[in-house]
């Protein structure tokens, strides 16, 4: 029998991390793996071949890792989004709500010009706060978001959903 390999396949659960009771989806074993890398960013491009993108934005931090080697490959500048403080530049700063608490993700106030085409990258989408806390920060800076994507989205904590009815565009490789 043929193999076929997904990009699914390299990705690793471990169960009760960070807190008892989460399965944690694992993409370090995908990262490490050449081919499971390779098809992971192939797959991540295949929908905008073609596309006018100005920019990937990066979300802390498997997002830096995805959206660098996207960038690399659309010929795209990279800008990260980071959690607060760790920008040395002047930043805007966007709030949202964690299952507990409070969290900060900041931008640099000057990476993004008005009319730019935006691509939003991070490894996972579960509510989509993080991500939408993102779309925030560049839109506030006069970013245009061409798409979002993810390499896992975990459909039952609604992340697609929200970020639809922010009017975005969402591609997932695996649920
Ligand atoms: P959300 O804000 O959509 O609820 O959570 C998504 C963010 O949390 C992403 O930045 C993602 O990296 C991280 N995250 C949450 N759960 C997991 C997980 O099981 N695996 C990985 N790799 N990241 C996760």
């Amino acid at each position: 029998m043929p193999k076929h390999t997904a990009v699914k396949d390299y990705i690793r659960t471990i169960p009760d991390f960070p807190h008892q009771g989460i399965m944690f989806r694992d993409v370090t074993t995908l990262f490490a793996d050449p081919r499971g890398f390779r098809m992971a960013i192939d797959q991540m491009l295949h929908p905008y071949a073609g596309m006018r993108i100005d920019k990937v934005v990066g979300l802390e931090a498997r997002g830096f890792i995805l959206g660098g080697a996207i960038a690399h490959q659309l010929g795209t500048g990279f800008v990260p989004i980071r959690k607060q403080g760790k920008l040395p530049g002047a930043t805007l700063s966007q709030d949202y709500k964690l299952e507990y608490g409070e969290a900060t993700v900041e931008i640099h106030d000057d990476a993004i010009q008005p009319g730019e085409k935006i691509l939003v990258v991070d490894d996972l989408l579960a509510t989509g706060g993080t991500a939408a806390a993102g779309i925030k920060l560049i839109e506030r800076l006069g970013g245009e978001i061409v798409s979002c994507s993810f390499i896992i989205d975990l459909p039952e904590l609604g992340g697609g959903k929200v970020l639809e009815s922010m009017g975005m565009d969402v591609h997932v490789l695996c649920e």
